[in-house]
């Protein structure tokens, strides 16, 4: 199973030591598959989620942004198709009672396939797989998994039971007073808190089609078999956008975002040889298209974003469970000269899961180096080359020593820098300690301020990626910054 190869561990141990990602309620020994960010972490992953933001709402002037609540009518989920299709196909083990979502189970096998050089039976394996899913062929399942011996990871047996549906969404109660309680959802996806406001912001916003809403979330998700990393959590956040399009345009429109959403992922730097596109074979019960964009995880190619052609599925299905009217009038002209007139709007949907995306980051970031020093030795380092417009901090300002007045302009210049970016101040170590810091923590740019600042007012600006050092004006040193953030 395990293609957790390359840097994996070293990532998850330098998230850790860095203050980016911990367990949660590690004191008791963590919770499986929940995570807290830590003060770096969390400063990456708000930077990535204002960037996304930014590029849906600001850069576009027909989308807006929401933010809808966690919590909503039960109803929401009958209509969504939650509460009686979000299941995934699961099999227990009778041995180790250990559980796994089918899919899962197959794909380690082809894995194991690939990596012993049998690549035909792996690409035999995963065809049929993906048929038999497509037709919810639960017995044609589980004789694939037995005609090809698949093992438990645990008691090593292949004794298996039948293979059942297993519902991913966590319920509580609503209400205090026990027998009136009100059986609730925690929300599996953001999405609906769009479909319910559609109206609301229609109206309200005075939006004309095509829009979009967009908004980031809280999502939480039972997961049977939770594993690498933040990669698949029981609690995660959600950055999704609907866009409302007139029937019969919604195909050109998913194409137009599944581009563009291939390109914004590029413009975080990360490269388009590590991303690809993964149609969908089994569609949604909502979907007439779906794509993912997979991006190449230390442990392979997986599902980064979705872009889904969702039809007019959601909105229907809520005017009908609320048996309210949700229609747009369109007041563009036919041929004939009359109005359009009215129709339930269809959707083109982008859903990029922020934690995934952190990850992505992170990967892409990541980079052990090692080089000779002018005489002779070895030298290394840990650096995390994030871009620098979502770099948890900006600038490093770092006093040669902690004397002689260096200290005094060094805090100067930070009261100037800090209003404007995220600045990081330290005097403690030697400067090439403290360089290394900033290298693990993707601090794109270091100022040090030496006696010779004092004389002439000029600092050494050190770039991460580069490590090439050179002298500027102290005056100069937040606008270079802004420049390369901008
Ligand atoms: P998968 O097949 O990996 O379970 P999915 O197809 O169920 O994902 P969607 O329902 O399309 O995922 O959700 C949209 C996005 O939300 C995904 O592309 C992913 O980035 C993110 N996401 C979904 N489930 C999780 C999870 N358990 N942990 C972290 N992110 C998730």
């Amino acid at each position: 199973m395990t293609t957790e190869v390359n840097n994996f561990n070293e990532i998850i141990a330098h998230c850790k030591e860095y203050g980016f990602i911990f367990p949660s309620s590690e004191i008791y020994d963590g919770l499986s598959a929940v995570y807290d960010y830590g003060q770096n972490g969390a400063q990456l992953k708000k930077n990535i989620r204002d960037y996304w933001w930014k590029s849906m709402t600001q850069l576009h002037e027909n989308i807006v942004g929401i933010d809808a609540a966690i919590f909503m009518h039960p109803l929401t989920w009958k209509a969504s198709g939650h509460v009686d299709n979000f299941s995934d196909p699961m099999i227990d083990n009778k041995d180790s009672n250990k559980r796994y979502r089918v899919d899962h189970l197959i794909e380690a096998h082809a894995e194991k396939l690939a990596l012993a050089g049998k690549k035909e039976e792996e690409f035999a394996l995963l065809k049929t797989m993906d048929e038999l899913l497509a037709k919810d062929d639960f017995a044609g399942l589980k004789k694939l998994i037995d005609d090809h011996n698949i093992k438990c990871t645990v008691s090593d047996t292949s004794n298996w039971t039948d293979i059942r549906q297993f519902n991913l969404m966590f319920d509580t109660q609503l209400g205090s007073v026990a027998g009136e309680a009100e059986k609730i959802y925690l929300r599996p996806e953001t999405a609906q808190g769009i479909f319910v406001n559609f109206l609301n912001v229609q109206k309200t916003g005075r939006m004309k089609i095509p829009f979009g809403i967009a908004q980031t979330g809280k999502a939480f998700r039972n997961e049977i078999v939770a594993r690498q990393f933040i990669f698949r959590m029981r609690e995660f956040e959600q950055m999704e956008m609907q866009f409302f399009v007139r029937p019969g345009t919604e195909i050109q429109w998913y194409n137009y975002w599944k581009a563009e959403r291939l390109k914004w992922h590029e413009s975080l730097g990360i490269p388009s040889a590590k991303l690809r596109y993964h149609d969908h074979v089994k569609l949604a019960h909502y979907a007439n298209a779906a794509v993912d964009i997979e991006y190449e995880f230390p442990f392979g190619f997986k599902e980064l974003e979705g872009i889904h052609s969702r039809t007019d599925f959601d909105l229907k299905q809520h005017q009908e469970l609320s048996k309210k009217k949700i229609q747009y009038f369109d007041n563009d002209l036919k041929e004939d000269g009359k109005p359009i007139g009215n129709y339930v709007p269809y959707v083109v949907e982008t859903s990029v899961g922020l934690d995934r995306l952190f990850l992505t980051v992170i990967s892409t970031s990541y980079a052990e180096e090692k080089w000779a020093k002018e005489d002779g030795t070895e030298d290394s380092r840990v650096v995390l080359k994030i871009p620098a417009k979502i770099a948890p901090y900006k600038l490093a300002i770092l006093p040669l020593v902690k004397k002689d007045g260096l200290p005094e302009i060094a805090k100067q210049l930070m009261e100037e820098c800090k209003q404007s970016f995220h600045t990081f101040y330290e005097e403690k170590d030697s400067i090439g300690k403290r360089y290394r810091r900033m290298d693990a923590l993707g601090t794109p740019f270091c100022i040090t301020i030496d006696h010779q600042t004092k004389e002439d007012n000029t600092v050494t600006v050190r770039y991460r990626d580069t490590m090439t050092q050179e002298r500027i004006a102290l005056a100069d040193v937040k606008k270079l910054v802004n420049e390369k953030i901008g």
